[in-house]
């Protein structure tokens, strides 16, 4: 058969096509080029530091940290915690980082240095941290109280609420991506609830307070590292909730 005569037939079919009313016929062309796959966007790696890098926040930001900082070290609204307190703890890390750790209060060597989480439940956090691929200069640790509760005894709900303003700002202008809570006192102040925290852990919920553009911050919550010294068996268990943080993030 010819192409002429292929193209006579062709013509002839598609008029009678057309007579019966059909007005859109799609043709396959051959040989056309297929059309490439969507390119699978690039996974990023955990690990790599361009993934949770320390760049530097706006000079706007860390000017309004560096003044909420000055205004928690002379802070004296909680009159038993200012007058036995050695430093305030205001918190440390990275101020453009993606994850943010909010502890319970700060123990008696944070105290000391004026740092949160560098006694032995801190370097049982940075273990955590490092087995999650990071470095702790990639994240930011603060504490839900900025002083340290005589004998490390449990914070008191009135000093939750006093202390609250400057997590928040901190929260504010931190604007983390996620927010991982340590522990039952700062899950349950973070999240303003009385929810146990075996029941709170291991699912993400959503920070209830002021957010930079009323964006939404996951909040997991999981085991202090306090509590992990004294029961090394929930590490596991803590590390199936850091695994979901690795995922979300990535
Ligand atoms: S715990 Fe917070 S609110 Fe209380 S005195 Fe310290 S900085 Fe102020």
């Amino acid at each position: 058969m010819t192409k002429e005569k292929n193209n006579r037939e062709a013509f002839l079919y598609l008029k009678s096509l057309k007579e019966s009313g059909v007005k859109e016929v799609l043709v396959e062309r051959k040989n056309a080029p297929k059309p490439k796959p969507a390119a699978l966007p690039a996974r990023p790696v955990w690990s790599d530091a361009a993934a949770l890098k320390a760049e530097p926040v706006s000079a706007e930001t860390q000017a309004a940290l560096k003044a909420l900082r000055e205004e928690a070290l002379k802070c004296v609204r909680c009159q038993e915690l200012s007058s036995t307190r050695q430093n305030v703890v205001f918190g440390s890390g990275n101020e453009n980082c993606k994850l943010m750790f909010v502890g319970e209060a700060p123990g008696r060597d944070e105290d000391k240095q004026g740092l949160p989480f560098v006694g032995d439940a801190g370097k049982l956090l940075t273990q955590i941290i490092e087995a999650m691929g990071l470095k702790r200069e990639q994240v930011y640790i603060a504490n839900t109280l900025k002083c340290r509760p005589p004998k490390n005894r449990p914070p008191e709900p009135d000093e939750v609420a006093n202390c609250r303003p400057f997590l928040e700002k901190q929260i504010e202008l931190i604007n983390p991506a996620m927010i991982c809570a340590l522990g039952k006192h700062a899950s349950q102040a973070l999240l303003k609830t009385d929810i146990p925290i075996s029941k709170l852990r291991g699912e993400f919920r959503d920070y209830p307070g002021p957010t930079l553009g009323g964006i939404r911050i996951p909040v997991m919550c999981t085991y202090h590292p306090a509590y992990l010294l004294r029961n090394p068996a929930e590490k596991r268990t803590v590390w199936e909730d850091m695994k979901k943080i690795m995922k979300a993030l990535a």
